[in-house]
């Protein structure tokens, strides 16, 4: 077994021996790089947005973080109450589940792009609202088009069923690849991490989810 598992099983709690002196990877920078004009556009325009009203209740809007040049885009639902304090996806327990897993298959968060389909915190961090959804598309379509990943990974129910526009469970969307939009970006889901939490007994199929990402962009 290689570090990279020890890791992914470590941050599953699941217990792996290890020697003494084996060393912990630091917190992963989760900053954006220096955007491109586009880029920057759409930041502004996600950051003055006021379109479904989610803006009166929000601190921070979420942009997403990482590269602007990345291969592989991953998308969530919504920032949560971690997410809207600190204006960066994924920064709470699940984003640290998430980290770990992603590192589990050799990838750095700041050479990926994080983002969700909302762009704001709905209260109580209930389920968007179709209403919400429908305001807060252009900015993902636009993100998108923009960075053009080779690969794009639901993260969830609510955002697999969004960018499948499907109704099917996850359980049953996982471990085939769709496409997503006319350039036909190849498309895998997974488990959100938080639900990863919740039920740890799918962590072993989330796994078998981040070999395929690991398999799909070695051959795309
Ligand atoms: N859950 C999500 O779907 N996105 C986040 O950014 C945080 C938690």
């Amino acid at each position: 077994m290689n570090s990279l598992h020890q890791q992914y099983l470590k941050a599953m709690d699941i217990t792996v021996w290890q020697p003494k002196d084996a060393k912990v990877e630091g917190t992963p920078d989760i900053s954006s790089e220096t955007p491109s004009d586009a880029w920057q556009d759409i930041f502004q325009c996600v950051r003055n947005c006021t379109l479904c009203g989610l803006d009166r209740t929000r601190k921070n809007s979420v942009f997403g973080s990482g590269s602007n040049q990345a291969d592989l885009l991953i998308v969530g639902e919504a920032p949560g109450a971690n997410e809207d304090q600190q204006g960066a996806p994924f920064v709470g327990r699940a984003g640290m589940l998430l980290t770990e897993m992603l590192r589990a298959i050799g990838i750095e968060r700041e050479n990926i792009f994080i983002t969700n389909i909302l762009k704001c915190r709905p209260p109580n961090n209930r389920d968007p609202l179709p209403y919400e959804v429908d305001c807060c598309t252009p900015h993902l379509k636009k993100q998108i088009e923009t960075l053009k990943p080779k690969l794009m990974v639901a993260v969830g129910r609510i955002a697999a069923q969004f960018l499948l526009n499907s109704k099917t469970s996850l359980g049953r969307l996982r471990g085939t690849t769709y496409t997503y939009g006319e350039n036909k970006i190849p498309l895998l889901v997974t488990y959100h991490p938080a639900y990863l939490l919740r039920s740890p007994k799918e962590k072993a199929k989330a796994y078998e989810d981040l070999l395929m990402i690991q398999k799909m962009l070695q051959t795309t």
